[in-house]
């Protein structure tokens, strides 16, 4: 009797052997297969950064163009102020000219308005008047002659004033003309100027919008690359597990009595229905930040950061596999990560330096001490930052640890 009992229980044993290493074989396929999707991920990711890179770069040069093009009207309009300003000038002059000659003309034509007024009032304007007036008729014919000369002058005089103020006035009349064209040509390059600017904006705009595009999927490969760095840890834990499951079994049959042994360090705490315990002492278990910052972005973890939390020892929560035990120099700063037998993921992050007594593949049983509460990474305080994941606990995979701990 004892014995078929030994042989089924022997049968028993290899049968759980053999379904956890064929387990195991899957996960470590189902997490390959997991980062090859990555790594495509990444790929089209890189891809299309480039294309949004040269799309950028493009956009740049048509604003290099454009800036060249708005420079090149600026120094052709201060070309035409320059111009405008002397022709300005020039019809300043004319004006002050023609100024000149309509008195002088004003003042020619009344000294011979005065010569014929005192004229007529002698009486010397009239052939009749010369007649009679005239004592002899050479006296007649030199008195006439006078006169008539004296008004000829006069009116040749006047002419050639009349003449010389025609020029000035047409002269005076280019320039103005000049002037309006250049006021035309200066407007209109204004206006193109001003065109080039509203297009030199659109395309700031576009580049704002690629660097801004750029950013996001410099982002999301980095994420991925991250994830690909959990998975890989993953992996060679689960090498590491399998390869050190077959001696390590038996002891792991005996839980119960390694969890009693570290529920007696943890201060007798108790055990949830997931089969968790408390990753810290009693006395240190206030949270001080759940799944929601007070600004309301997602943390996605609970603080555990009560005053004096700090060097508290830090509690595997059930018993399981470590798969990350490294120290970032931001972010989580000194973390570890635990696969446990019920499928689920803990992290425990900002250990102190120095204080994580376990490493990737190693077994741990619940409430051993994994690390010390610290404040390394990216930590503004010492408190113990934990996380729950479902599988295949990743980044994304994240669930309030308030539902799973006692
Ligand atoms: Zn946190």
């Amino acid at each position: 009797m004892k014995r078929i009992i030994l042989k089924i229980m022997g049968v028993v044993v290899v049968l759980i052997v053999l379904l956890q290493s064929i387990a195991m074989a899957a996960t470590q396929s189902e997490l390959q297969n997991q980062k090859d999707d990555n790594q495509d991920k990444i790929d089209d990711a890189k891809e299309n950064l480039s294309n949004v890179q040269e799309q950028k770069s493009g956009v740049q040069e048509e604003i290099n163009n454009l800036d060249s093009q708005i420079t090149d009207y600026q120094s052709q309009i201060a070309d035409l102020d320059a111009k405008i300003n002397d022709l300005n000038t020039q019809i300043e002059e004319a004006q002050k000219k023609l100024d000149e000659a309509q008195t002088q003309y004003d003042e020619n034509q009344k000294l011979a308005e005065e010569r014929l007024v005192a004229m007529q009032e002698s009486g010397d304007v009239s052939y009749l008047d010369f007649i009679l007036s005239s004592d002899s008729i050479a006296d007649l014919i030199s008195s006439y002659y006078l006169a008539s000369e004296l008004a000829q002058a006069d009116t040749e005089l006047l002419d050639s004033l009349q003449t010389q103020k025609d020029e000035v006035e047409k002269a005076k009349a280019d320039l103005e003309n000049s002037k309006a064209e250049l006021d035309n040509s200066k407007a209109s390059k204004e206006s193109v100027t001003a065109q080039l600017e509203v297009v030199k904006e659109e395309k700031n705009t576009e580049v704002a919008k690629l660097s801004e595009d750029e950013k996001q999927i410099q982002a999301q490969i980095d994420e991925l690359a991250e994830a690909n760095k959990e998975i890989d840890a993953k992996i060679q834990a689960a090498i590491k597990a399998a390869q050190a499951s077959k001696p390590s079994k038996p002891s792991n049959s005996g839980n119960t009595g390694g969890s009693t042994g570290g529920a007696t360090s943890t201060g007798g705490g108790a055990v949830s229905s997931s089969g968790f315990i408390y990753p810290v002492p009693s006395g240190y278990r206030t949270i001080t930040t759940g799944m929601y910052y007070s600004s309301g972005a997602y943390h996605g973890a609970v603080d555990f950061g009560s005053g004096g939390v700090n060097g508290q020892p830090v509690y595997a929560v059930a018993d399981g596999t470590v798969i990350v035990s490294e120290r970032l120099s931001g972010s989580y700063g000194n973390y570890i990560i635990i696969m446990h037998d019920n499928g689920l993921f803990t992290l425990y992050a900002h250990g102190q330096d120095g204080s994580r007594t376990v490493s990737a593949g190693d077994r741990v049983t619940q409430g051993q001490q994994i690390m010390r509460v610290g404040s390394t990474g990216n930590s503004t305080g010492p408190h113990l930052h934990f996380e729950v994941r479902t599988s295949p606990g990743n980044y994304s995979n994240r669930v309030n640890p308030k539902d799973y701990l006692p």
